[in-house]
């Protein structure tokens, strides 16, 4: 056999045209893209360190810094999606052996414990009961017995629609000696959350939620307590990739003279300074506040086609995320295909509440009046047929 009979043959697919239907996505992410974010992926591209680029990542830096609402230095993207920024906030903040505690309100309080066990660490879970975040007396019991060095919570739990409370951890933390990390992957700029005022000590999200980019970039911030650990590990963090110090060079949060790091994804952080430039003119107040009121406008429609809530305490549900259960005798899978077949993205339940679940994300531009009417008026549509079935 000669080297070019082993070749692979001509994929003739690619040779065909891409095909990408239009699709109104109101799963858990990504979003839509709004056009001035869609615009700026196709901008021309610029050398990872020239002064123009340089000058983007500063001012996505403020934008990031506005929206955790933080004076925090270390404040900058992480090249990767939002499970780059669990990583690179566990690899920095914890050192072999040591101990980590995990909330449990659904999967991601369990893909961190999973992570940490990776990564040699001490860990344990207090979990929630389904539905339900887990009571401040639980953490506090857990943290004074356990005595972590990192407390895990997830602010917006997607696959349950769950939303966290994270006032008053930041204090318990650190009379404990424990750093507070957070996820806000499915809620940053959709319900409150304040670096700063909380006592946060780390926190990372995504572009492709809340923010309307394309996914590719995890947004963190570290504060002068994380960094102080940080600075005075025994032992270098295991990756370079993911290390805060040199990420941080990169980014600009420190004085000194900028090393190459890695390219940053040139286009995405052009797409994250826009979304942000658009939170920026609205105002991140606004945009909450905007998320919030909406989703009672969520909960008024599902209340008029008879769907309940799967979050029953209403302090407990996630603004830009919703969760709604599945009647009885309806397949959960069948509606989302047909909702599917008019182009509207609604998701099911993920892990153990696949098939009971449907999960609607109304993130940033689609948290919307008028497309959050349609899109559940749809759906009602859709049940109304299996349940007269029934
Ligand atoms: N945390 C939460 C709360 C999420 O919803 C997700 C994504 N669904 C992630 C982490 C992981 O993000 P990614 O898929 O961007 O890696």
């Amino acid at each position: 056999q000669t080297k070019n009979d082993s070749m692979p043959p001509v994929p003739e697919n690619l040779l065909k045209p891409m095909e990408i239907p239009a699709r109104e996505l109101f799963g858990p992410g990504p979003s839509n893209m709004t056009l001035p974010i869609q615009d700026s992926a196709s901008r021309s591209l610029l050398g990872h360190l020239h002064p123009e680029f340089i000058k983007i990542m500063s001012d996505a830096r403020e934008g990031l810094q506005y929206v955790f609402k933080t004076q925090s230095a270390y404040t900058f993207a992480v090249s990767g999606t939002g499970h780059a920024g669990m990583e690179a906030a566990v690899l920095n903040l914890l050192e072999r052996g040591e101990k980590i505690l995990a909330l449990k309100t659904g999967i991601w309080g369990q893909r961190c414990a999973n992570l940490a066990k990776r990564l040699d660490l001490q860990v344990q879970t207090v979990e929630a009961v389904e539905g339900n975040a887990v009571p401040f007396d639980e953490v506090k019991k857990a943290i004074e017995s356990f005595k972590p060095q990192v407390l895990f919570v997830c602010q917006g739990e997607s696959s349950t629609g769950v939303c966290q409370p994270i006032d008053g951890l930041g204090e318990l933390c650190h009379q404990n000696n424990c750093l507070l990390l957070v996820d806000t992957v499915a809620s940053l700029g959709g319900t409150e959350f304040d670096m700063d005022a909380w006592g946060v000590d780390c926190v990372y999200s995504a572009t492709q939620k809340v923010l309307n980019a394309p996914p590719g970039l995890a947004p963190i911030s570290f504060s002068q307590r994380a960094m102080d650990k940080i600075k005075t590990r025994k032992t270098p963090v295991a990756s370079w990739y993911f290390d805060a110090l040199e990420l941080g060079n990169y980014w600009g949060a420190d004085e000194g003279p900028k090393r190459y790091h890695h390219t940053a994804p040139i286009s995405t952080v052009y797409t994250l300074r826009t979304a942000l430039a658009e939170i920026a003119k609205e105002g991140i107040d606004a945009v909450i506040a905007r998320h919030r009121k909406n989703s009672e406008i969520v909960y008024g429609e599902l209340e008029a086609i008879n769907l309940k809530p799967f979050v029953e305490k209403k302090e407990w549900r996630l603004p830009c995320l919703t969760t709604i259960s599945v009647p009885d005798g309806v397949d959960a899978a069948e509606v989302q295909k047909e909702m599917m077949a008019q182009g509207i993205e609604i998701a099911g339940g993920l892990g153990p509440t696949a098939g009971r679940i449907w999960r609607i994300g109304t993130f940033g531009a689609n948290s919307n009046e008028e497309k959050i009417r349609h899109v559940i008026k749809k759906l009602g549509e859709i049940v109304q047929t299996k349940r007269s079935r029934l």
